[in-house]
């Protein structure tokens, strides 16, 4: 299939871009990506650059999808078991769902909220053929997480806003990890993360981003 060669093309310049943990390596290249995006931009979809997918939203670029998931699995918790999966994780933005499928490939058990309805049911319909038994899709506000999953080994959120919602880390499981985009003071978006380690809440940021507003509400 020429989808599966291109794919394993974008795999391997990701992994000369500086991804190394295999199993990130993987999941990327399980998930056909183009199965996310319109009819008309599937011929992009291996390319290095984040895409419309309705509603003013984006899916991110693949670099930046499969940083976040190795920062992710870099959790305290996983420390020293590379090869294992991470527990239960919240992905906060479902957008089409793409990286909650690469999610399910590299974790236990995914709950992704969506507060955009049409975006939900997007997602729904993507993810309905690849029966991911794991993945749970839930519409709401995910600036108040979602305590009824909690506590998360991770949480990852694919919108960003002026600061983390303190629902997030209140959810968090010890030896967890965060991983978000935030505003940092006046140089716009960075990624940062959060552990909660048994010396207390670590925070780190890292490098620029550029991801769309994190809302309150649904719509
Ligand atoms: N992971 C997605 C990326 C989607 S873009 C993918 O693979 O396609 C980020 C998404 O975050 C958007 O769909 C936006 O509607 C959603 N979002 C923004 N604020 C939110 C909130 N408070 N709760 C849930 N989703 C939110």
């Amino acid at each position: 299939m020429a989808s599966e060669a291109v794919r394993q093309r974008m795999v391997r310049r990701l992994a000369a871009q500086g991804i190394a943990d295999e199993r990130v390596l993987k999941a990327m290249g399980a998930v056909a990506r183009h199965a996310f995006v319109d009819g008309a931009l599937a011929a992009q979809a291996y390319e290095d650059t984040s895409l419309p997918i309705g509603l003013g939203q984006t899916i991110s670029k693949p670099s930046v999808v499969a940083r976040m998931v190795e920062l992710l699995l870099a959790a305290p918790a996983l420390a020293d078991q590379p090869q294992a999966r991470l527990g239960r994780v919240l992905e906060i933005g479902t957008g089409c769902g793409y990286q909650a499928a690469v999610l399910s490939h590299v974790t236990r058990e995914v709950y992704s909220i969506e507060r955009l309805r049409g975006l939900h049911e997007k997602a729904r319909a993507n993810l309905r053929p690849l029966r991911l038994a794991t993945v749970h899709l839930l519409l709401g506000d995910g600036m108040q997480g979602y305590p009824a999953g909690a506590p998360y080994a991770g949480i990852i959120a694919a919108a960003g806003g002026a600061d983390l919602p303190a629902a997030w880390l209140d959810q968090l499981a010890p030896g967890g990890r965060l991983v978000a985009p935030v505003q940092s003071g006046n140089a716009g978006q960075a990624l940062v993360i959060i552990d909660k380690t048994n010396r207390g809440v670590e925070r780190r940021f890292l490098e620029a981003v550029n991801f769309v507003p994190l809302k309150s509400g649904i719509a």
